[in-house]
């Protein structure tokens, strides 16, 4: 499910964060991309935002029939400096990675997967799966503090709730009202599933967190406006709360943090601070020189898309 970051996204340039110091409600459009032959709402990264806290990338796809019944097939690809973050609403994805993981995703489950200095990967869709897909892929932007270091991987098959009024809010990562989900967190974020009930719900929120909603089913007002699915609705820093209403059955993803620590440069499946470091990962995705390790795979290796600036 993870898309390639294009020009059409982010410009080739390490951009820094975006950081609207006060609330502020700003809605714009998701890009239509194409991931394995789906159309995909890319919401992040989009020019003139690449980050709400450490989050830098938000794909989502679906509901659909994925290719019209064979399924999502994306071969073994590369990613550096970064998490990718699956979370389904319908539907079921095998991935497979360059540690050894071979893990089914499911609604409800967290699939964490820590790429440091190099890691690869395989998303499909299970040769029993129906077809039906529906869901949501994030990425974190990793600190300096742990972006050379080693791979990892996490599933978490159950994650802590809330219920409140009008809500039930899944703790994918991070914090929220005193509960926190078990996942690894190299920075000061989080990541939440709002199910909303028709009507009103009020939500604590940090006041030193920037936010944004992603709408992945349903419509929510917020600030008066009403945010519907293929739209990225930026919140900016200094909310203690966050009202919202539904009049019907509604989920978002709402993901905040603390404005990301430095200017980040996306390319390809890569996240970085300069070209340099881009254009050696991509020699060594094209070299095959080991710094991806190879795994068992039915599907074809991606190869690596040309850096769009002169070598
Ligand atoms: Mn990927």
């Amino acid at each position: 499910m993870s898309g390639p970051v294009q020009i059409q996204d982010a410009d080739a340039t390490p951009e820094a964060p975006a950081v609207s110091t006060e609330p502020i409600l700003e809605v714009t459009p998701s890009r239509a991309a194409m991931v394995d032959g789906q159309s995909v709402r890319r919401a992040l990264p989009r020019k003139g935002r690449r980050t709400v806290g450490a989050w830098c990338f938000a794909d989502h796809i679906g509901p659909s029939v994925v290719n019209g019944g064979p399924g999502l097939g994306i071969g073994p690809h590369p990613h550096i400096g970064l998490q990718t973050v699956t979370w389904l609403l319908a539907g079921e994805v095998l991935h497979r990675d360059s540690l050894g993981s071979e893990q089914l995703i499911r609604p409800g489950e967290l699939n964490l997967m820590t790429a440091g200095n190099g890691v690869a990967h395989s998303e499909e869709s299970p040769a029993s799966a129906s077809g039906e897909l529906h869901g949501i892929q994030l990425w974190v932007a990793q600190p300096e503090r742990t972006r050379h270091g080693e791979a990892a991987f996490e599933h978490h098959e159950s994650l802590p709730q809330v219920e409140l009024p009008g809500a039930l809010v899944t703790v994918l990562v991070g914090e929220f009202a005193d509960v926190a989900s078990p996942a690894r967190r190299d920075t000061d974020h989080v990541g939440l599933d709002v199910a909303l009930r028709p009507g009103a719900a009020s939500l604590p929120l940090r006041p030193d967190y920037e936010y944004a909603i992603v709408v992945l089913e349903g419509a929510v007002t917020v600030d008066s406006e009403v945010v519907t699915p293929g739209h990225l609705a930026y919140l900016g820093e200094h909310r203690a709360s966050l009202d919202l209403g539904a009049d019907e059955p509604t989920r978002l993803m709402l993901l905040g943090g603390v404005p990301f620590e430095s200017p980040i440069l996306m390319w390809w499946n890569f996240v970085g601070r300069t070209r340099e470091e881009i254009d050696a990962a991509t020699d060594s995705w094209e070299r095959e020189d080991g710094r991806f390790p190879s795994f068992p795979s039915t599907l074809a290796r991606i190869p690596a898309e040309p850096t769009p600036w002169p070598k």
